[in-house]
């Protein structure tokens, strides 16, 4: 869409429309010539100007469509169809927009325009070259606006009768209903709004795909390309999962690279169009990208991006080799490119002195304060890195106020990644020797994405909250599978609604408890039962709170003795080898009625209270036995518990492997407990960083009690969830949408992904099943 300042059909400001000729070539197009190619073209000739492999083109001005509407006739035809048009009005917009998209279709070019668009395609190529087709709009590429898509782009088009075709269809997808509404939304007056078409050598690729040239939402200097078979359509429309490498542009290194099954493929059609085909053998499975085209698109992507002076989001193919940068735009998510940029101007000064797994994300600097011994964890001020072996609960409160948490101990499931996650506040866990090589007192900065410790400061890092607030203001994306958000600290309830997540998944109700430093036997020993009620009822009602008519799912207790130990009442705690296999869960709440009753009482007075939304689910279950010790134990409480949402965790191989008997006692929901399935599974301790290697949730053997349980909960309609950290995986909930998962509850700096990937997982699930269905 191009807007030209214009009186009574007549131009009066911008370029003349007799100055401007129909057709301008991309070597002659400079950004100023926005309003007569737009964006997309003056973007294609800047980039083609500072010496990018840009595929040939030239561009059917925005002033030959001015005049095309002058010359047929049709321009007051179609803006009276507009007058006093209610955009809400569903039927009155398709009605407009259908109108005035036949008009101008069925209008006849004007021959002098078709004249000059036939002599461009011949001098492009003497042969009919196959052209992709685009519509080039002004406000789709500004940065302050992204309608990408709204106008249409045709592929694979030959010769000049398609070619004249195709150019009046993109005319006429100026008056689609979708980009009516949103001109109107935006404020632009329809009277005055314009298009021009790029055509373009058609880049018949063997690979393509797209690129951020910076991280869409940090801002960080990490280029992330996703590259699958064929045309770039597949991976632009998500009907495939494409590969994914993630390039460091401080270190110029390949930071990561992620291959993924690609099952289908889009190429040419014929003459006309384009196709879906099988991806076969070993090809689904491939590396798309060299290591050498990696480097060199992030480089186009650098050299782009330093040019336009913001990130960009970039198409590329790849043709008998050679890369062509077919389209850039720039990333309208990032909040301050300023902060993002003085960091990686920093960081590459910095060397990296220690490293582990970051387990929360986000860039924070501060001076090292050692906590050996929990009864020194008051020295600890605000903007401290807190650097100790292994945090616990009683560190929380001095975990509120540091920039950032390290420790020599865990893995992405230890008390440290899950609180710091919730917090907020980046954490890098498992570094084995953090506070042996470390100083108190010491500058360092913390990378709790990648895992790195900084020595020295790197200044205006992007502050995570500020990354959360991004990622959660991006658009909400409506999926099938509930896509929910794990919460363990009530206040950080707001921010985790803030996500959009369509209920919690797990609410962790032990941490509430542990913050509160006593045991919940010292509450009973010490007659302060009401205390305790209090307490759980209050922090899971922050929770309910905001989440209203969404699902909460609250967790009985499940805290390991050795948690319990350092608080009021711990000396009463058992001493055992193995607390991760010892006196947790259910098992310990059946065995101890007063916890239980305790427990069940706050839980009784909130339904009571009208929160019905308020689930129960049982954590540690091992066999059918204690799902209905626990209920039995609810109803002797008053609860009515066949009325009520009662659901278990699905942690112990053994209550995969049985949930059909788990099914026929009761249970309303499963949801897997990975971080604890995985180390039942395959003997590896989740917290022991020797080990971390071996931690994987992707195991075959994980996957297979996975999907069985799964498939059991299907046929008997019982909703089955993950909350274990594999569910902020992507790649794991890309599987677990495949093989049927009902829902999925993530951390909170997970959920934007984790969305993005079911809706694409999703979409391409409906898609495979339609092409399949019209192959038929
Ligand atoms: C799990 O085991 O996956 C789980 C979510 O529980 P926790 O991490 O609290 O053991
Ligand atoms: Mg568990």
């Amino acid at each position: 869409m191009i807007i030209i300042k214009q009186e009574g059909g007549k131009i009066i400001s911008g370029a003349s429309m007799k100055d401007v000729p129909t057709i301008l070539w991309l070597e002659e197009i400079r950004k100023e010539d926005i309003v007569s190619v737009g964006g997309k073209g003056a973007s294609l000739g800047e980039m083609a100007s500072i010496g990018l492999p840009v595929p040939k083109a030239f561009v059917v001005t925005a002033q030959a469509f001015r005049r095309f509407l002058v010359e047929t006739g049709i321009e007051k035809k179609i803006f009276a169809s507009y007058d006093r048009l209610d955009v809400e009005n569903n039927e009155a917009l398709e009605k407009a927009a259908d109108g005035a998209k036949t008009m101008v279709l069925k209008a006849k070019m004007p021959a002098f325009i078709k004249d000059e668009i036939r002599h461009a395609y011949k001098k492009i190529s003497a042969e009919d070259l196959i052209v992709a087709v685009r519509s080039s709009a002004t406000a789709e590429d500004l940065p302050d606006a992204s309608f990408a898509g709204q106008q249409e782009t045709y592929l694979n088009i030959k010769g000049e009768a398609a070619l004249l075709e195709a150019v009046q269809k993109c005319w006429a997808s100026l008056y689609g209903a979708r980009a009516i509404y949103y001109r109107a939304k935006q404020g632009f007056d329809d009277q005055t709004v314009n298009i021009a078409v790029v055509v373009q050598q058609l880049v018949h690729s063997e690979k393509a795909g797209v690129m951020f040239t910076s991280h869409p939402i940090t801002g960080e200097p990490l280029t992330i390309i996703e590259g699958s078979w064929g045309l770039g359509e597949a991976v632009v429309s998500g009907s495939v999962s494409p590969d994914k490498y993630i390039f460091d542009q401080r270190s110029e290194k390949l930071d990561d690279v992620l291959i993924s099954n690609k099952k289908v493929e889009i190429i040419a059609d014929g003459d006309h169009g384009t196709k879906q085909v099988d991806v076969t053998g070993a090809r689904q499975d491939a590396q798309v990208l060299s290591s050498a085209e990696i480097t060199k698109l992030a480089m186009y992507g650098k050299i782009a991006e330093n040019h336009y002076g913001i990130p960009q989001d970039v198409e590329w193919g790849i043709m008998n080799g050679t890369i062509y940068i077919l389209q850039s735009r720039p990333i309208t998510t990032i909040g301050n490119k300023k902060e993002a940029k003085s960091m990686s101007g920093q960081k590459q000064d910095n060397k990296i002195i220690l490293q582990g797994q970051g387990a929360a994300p986000g860039i924070a600097s501060g001076r090292v304060a050692i906590i050996r011994d929990v009864k020194d964890v008051g020295s600890v001020k605000e903007g401290d890195i807190l650097v100790t072996k292994m945090t616990n609960p009683d560190m929380v409160p001095a975990m509120r106020k540091v920039a950032a948490i390290v420790t020599d101990e865990g893995g992405m499931t230890c008390h440290a990644a899950i609180v710091s996650r919730e917090l907020g506040t980046p954490a890098v866990v498992g570094t084995k020797t953090a506070t042996h090589v470390l100083t108190s007192g010491q500058l360092i900065t913390v990378d709790g994405e990648k895992g790195f410790i900084y020595e020295g400061e790197i200044t205006a890092p992007a502050k995570p909250a500020q990354v959360m607030q991004m990622a959660a203001s991006a658009p909400h994306i409506i999926t099938a599978t509930s896509v929910k958000v794990n919460v363990s600290i009530p206040d950080a309830a707001p921010r985790a609604a803030a996500t959009g997540a369509d209920g919690v998944g797990l609410l962790r109700i032990e941490h509430l408890i542990l913050g509160l430093n006593k045991t919940p036997g010292w509450f009973i020993t010490n007659n302060k039962e009401e205390d305790f009620v209090r307490e759980l009822h209050d922090g899971i009602k922050m929770v309910l709170d905001a989440f209203p008519g969404k699902p909460v799912w609250v967790r009985t207790l499940d805290a390991p003795t050795d948690e319990f130990r350092n608080m009021m009442g711990g000396e009463n705690e058992p001493h055992e080898h193995n607390p991760m296999l010892g006196w947790r869960g259910i098992r310990r709440d059946i065995q101890s009625p007063d916890q239980f009753r305790l427990q069940v009482e706050s839980f009784k007075r909130l339904w009571k209270e009208g929160y019905e939304n308020l689930g129960i689910m049982f954590p540690m279950v091992s066999h059918p036995d204690e799902f209905l010790a626990a209920k039995a134990m609810m109803k002797a409480c008053g609860v009515d518990v066949e009325n009520v949402t009662l659901g278990i965790m699905i942690e112990i191989p053994s209550s995969a492997i049985m949930i059909e008997d788990f099914i026929k006692c009761g249970i309303k929901f499963a949801s897997f407990g990975t971080n604890d399935l995985v180390q039942y599974t395959l003997a590896i301790d989740r917290n022991n960083e020797n080990v971390a290697d071996m931690y994987q949730p992707q195991h075959p053997a994980v996957l297979h009690l996975i999907h069985s349980a799964i498939q059991m909960c299907r046929a008997y309609d019982v909703e089955c969830s993950i909350c274990g950290q594999a569910g902020s995986d992507p790649k794991m909930a890309i599987w677990l949408v495949e093989h049927g998962i009902a829902s999925i509850s993530a951390n909170i700096d997970a959920i934007a992904k984790i969305r993005e990937a079911v809706a694409r997982t999703e979409k391409r699930i409906i898609l495979d099943a339609a092409r399949k269905r019209d192959a038929e």
